[in-house]
């Protein structure tokens, strides 16, 4: 039996990272990873670099290049004509993308060391590990043992009962980065981040897109300001969100979905070509064995971890979107960086109120920290200070005036509490929030440091200005 110091289970943003960092550090890592491409291959990377942040950011950047130079390129005396899309060659770049990110990731391991266990992990008692290969030519099941284990199995797309999953007219997040042509007429349900982000990337390619949303409030994860502020854009791009829609049905004819939703007015039915199940993600412990090993799960499926990532077994750890917490590739990576720390005896610590969040929309929704409802609900006294695009050198320059900065400080500290984005680049602007609130900064701190000219970042500067009543550009 192979022995191993670390063995990790999943090799998603969560799993390969941690993988990396505990050979980094020295100790004898393999991890197993089951996962099966389109191509029938077997391939590292998880959700996030197959079919989750990679090829959503890919087919968005695709889809606003043609908006941008259908919709926008005249203002800059552009005169473009003929301009026509292949979206097959737009998936097709998007494949690629994901081919060599996720061959890169066994570039890695090879270089690390890490040994990938092809394969599917089950635990079984005495840290030991039982390995199945999945896919062409399968070989023999195998046991390894490890004197610890990380699991990092992720998630998978949610169900539900009224809307069941054929991948051809009904499909989930996977199939949607799939279409190999811009339905005509396309549904969404849930107006969540990712129904929001792939909502895009059809509606630019030319689809007709009804959001259904069963919640009243639209982006409730946002700062109210931001979201009003998104709802108002989004609307005007043509995208139909419909809030307080709860989907109760769904069936097939040869043609279309036909869908029934109710909201406040009744019921209604709509008939769609397409239509993209985005209810949200739930835990994968599947087929791991959890309840024999005595794996103590919570209620909705979580694996149960303390703040160190730590199970209720021995050297047994879980991290990423297996584990509570927001479901973002970041949190997972840095909890396996964490995870693979403290095994070595070091003191790392993930610092969970710093976790940025970001929607890739266009314009982009980026935040880190507290809204202003949750600083209002908990009595925490603040300051707050915007500043819109509009009034910024650099976005008038690239024609992209839409959105704001707005950062909220303590008002007796002055210690930034939260940073909200809506604007180009937001997913960016947002890292100097991020850093200066690792670093326990100040509203001040952002004010008196030096930012470039012409740039996007100048709204940071100015928003931070604002908190105390001097902006220089509003
Ligand atoms: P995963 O990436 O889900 O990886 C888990 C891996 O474990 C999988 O490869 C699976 O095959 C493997 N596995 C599971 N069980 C076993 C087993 N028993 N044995 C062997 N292997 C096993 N997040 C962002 O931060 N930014 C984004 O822009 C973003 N966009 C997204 C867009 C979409 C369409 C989707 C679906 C998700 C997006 N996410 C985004 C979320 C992000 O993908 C996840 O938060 C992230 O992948 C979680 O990482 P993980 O390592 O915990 O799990
Ligand atoms: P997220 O969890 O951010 O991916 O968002 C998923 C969204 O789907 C949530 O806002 C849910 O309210 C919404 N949702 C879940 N079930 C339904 C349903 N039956 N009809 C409409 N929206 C739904």
């Amino acid at each position: 039996m192979q022995n191993f110091d670390v063995v990790v289970v999943g090799a998603g943003p969560g799993g390969y990272v941690a993988a990396i960092r505990c050979a980094q550090l020295g100790l004898s890592t393999a991890c197993v990873e089951s996962w099966i491409n389109d191509e029938g291959k077997p391939a590292l990377g998880g959700t996030c670099l197959n079919v989750g942040c990679i090829p959503s950011k890919a087919l968005l950047d695709s889809s606003h290049q043609y908006a941008h130079i259908k919709h926008e390129a005249g203002e800059h005396g552009i005169a473009v004509s003929g301009v026509s899309i292949d979206v097959n060659k737009m998936v097709a770049r998007k494949e690629k993308i994901v081919s060599t990110l996720t061959t890169g990731i066994a570039g890695l391991f090879r270089k690390n060391k890490v040994e990938w266990l092809q394969g599917h992990g089950r635990l079984l008692p005495d840290n030991q590990i039982e390995v199945t290969p999945v896919g062409e030519g399968s070989t023999e099941k195998s046991i390894v043992s490890a004197r610890h284990i990380i699991i990092a199995t992720g998630s998978v797309p949610a169900k539900i009962p009224p809307a069941s999953i054929d991948q051809d007219k009904i499909v989930d997040s996977t199939g949607a980065l799939a279409f190999n042509q811009a339905p005509r007429t396309l549904g969404v349900i849930g107006a969540g981040v990712i129904g929001l982000e792939l909502g895009s990337v059809w509606k630019r390619l030319g689809s007709e897109v009804i959001i259904l949303e069963a919640l009243d409030e639209f982006l409730p994860v946002c700062d109210r300001q931001i979201a009003h502020e998104a709802w108002k854009t989004l609307q005007k791009q043509g995208l139909d969100i419909r809030l307080g829609a709860k989907v109760t049905g769904t069936g097939t004819n040869n043609q279309q979905v036909i869908i029934t939703y109710e909201d406040k007015d009744g019921k209604h039915q709509i008939n769609v070509d397409k239509l993209i199940v985005a209810v949200g993600r739930k835990p994968n412990t599947e087929g791991l064995g959890a309840k024999e090993a005595g794996l103590a799960l919570d209620e909705r499926g979580f694996i149960l971890v303390d703040e160190h990532c730590q199970t209720n077994l021995p050297n047994v750890y879980a991290i990423g979107d297996v584990v509570r917490g927001p479901m973002l590739a970041h949190k997972a990576s840095e909890e396996g960086v964490a995870v693979a720390e403290r095994i070595t005896g070091k003191a790392s610590q993930m610092n969970y109120e710093i976790i940025p969040w970001v929607i890739y929309t266009w314009p982009e929704i980026a935040w880190v920290g507290k809204t202003e409802q949750q600083l209002k609900d908990a009595g925490i006294e603040y300051r707050s200070g915007a500043f819109p695009f509009a009034a910024s050198g650099r976005a008038r320059a690239m024609g992209e005036t839409g959105g704001m900065v707005k950062i909220l400080g303590d008002a007796a500290t002055d210690r930034i509490l939260g940073v909200h984005i809506i604007g180009p680049n937001a997913s960016e602007l947002i890292a100097e929030a991020v850093l200066a609130m690792e670093f326990d900064g100040s509203t001040e701190d952002i004010a008196r440091t030096i930012h470039a000219h012409p740039t996007l970042a100048e709204a940071m500067h100015e928003a931070a200005l604002a908190v105390d009543g001097r902006p220089i550009h509003i």
